[in-house]
């Protein structure tokens, strides 16, 4: 499986980072955590061919992960693409939204009777097992304690890798995902952003993971990821748009 971080800000962009939006591509099939802006055009840069993308799943409707969706169904009408793309909203007001913006556009014909589109809403538990990739999703308390629906989600592959992504995490993370520190992940993602680095690694600390990405993130907490010199029990590196790697 192979990671490609196509925006790595916070809430807003900032100089040099787009907002949040992960691609993964597993044996020629990919699919996208997240659909910050400007994803369509990313795709465009990245040279992936529509058909190709399978599914995407929407950690919560914050902003900065979901603002390209309108583009989004405006580009996979434009593009003609045979088959559809699942997409997976952790609240059915976000496919309600997303539904009256396209038919305000009277080009897509709305998200509902899209058949480019197949919207589901996310419950805890695994919300997809196709094209030898199974995902997890783990609720998470990330506003006003989880009165804003949001969701981790575990990836795991058919030739037994496994991935965790947090997505935006409560601001004391309190509810980073318990399995992290139960079983063990080939690659954890997690954001940085709404908690003090130094206070997040004591969460950290007991994951057990062989990698840790932060992602998610603004300059300012890699000024303070160096400035507290914080030491992690694993190795950890800050991704930054562009930044790929290979699950392996
Ligand atoms: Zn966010
Ligand atoms: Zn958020």
């Amino acid at each position: 499986m192979k990671l490609t971080f196509f925006g790595t800000s916070h809430g807003h962009p900032e100089r040099g980072r787009y907002c949040t939006s992960v691609y993964f591509e597993h044996k020629g099939n990919g699919f996208f955590i997240d659909a910050g802006a400007p994803l369509v055009y990313l795709i465009k840069q990245k040279g992936i061919p529509y058909e190709s993308i399978k599914a995407m799943f929407i950690t919560h409707m914050h902003n900065d992960h979901t603002a390209e969706l309108p583009a989004i169904a405006n580009s996979l009408w434009y593009h003609k693409q045979v088959e559809y793309w699942d997409i997976f909203f952790p609240d059915e007001n976000g496919i309600a939204g997303l539904d009256a913006w396209t038919r305000a556009q009277y080009n897509g014909g709305g998200v509902t009777n899209n058949r480019l589109i197949h919207p589901h809403v996310t419950t805890p538990g695994v919300i997809y097992d196709q094209y030898g990739i199974r995902v997890t999703a783990i609720r998470t308390d990330h506003v006003n304690n989880g009165a804003l629906p949001s969701y981790a989600y575990m990836i795991e592959t058919d030739d037994g890798k496994r991935v965790l992504f947090t997505g935006d995490l409560a601001y004391d993370f309190h509810d980073f995902p318990q399995i992290a520190k139960e079983e063990y992940f080939d690659l954890i993602v997690s954001e940085l952003v709404h908690l003090a680095p130094d206070k997040a690694a004591e969460i950290l600390k007991d994951v057990n993971t062989r990698l840790l990405i932060f992602s998610h993130l603004g300059a300012y907490n890699v000024k303070k990821l160096e400035e507290h010199n914080i030491r992690f029990n694993f190795p950890h590196v800050v991704a930054i748009d562009g930044f790929e790697y290979y699950v392996i």
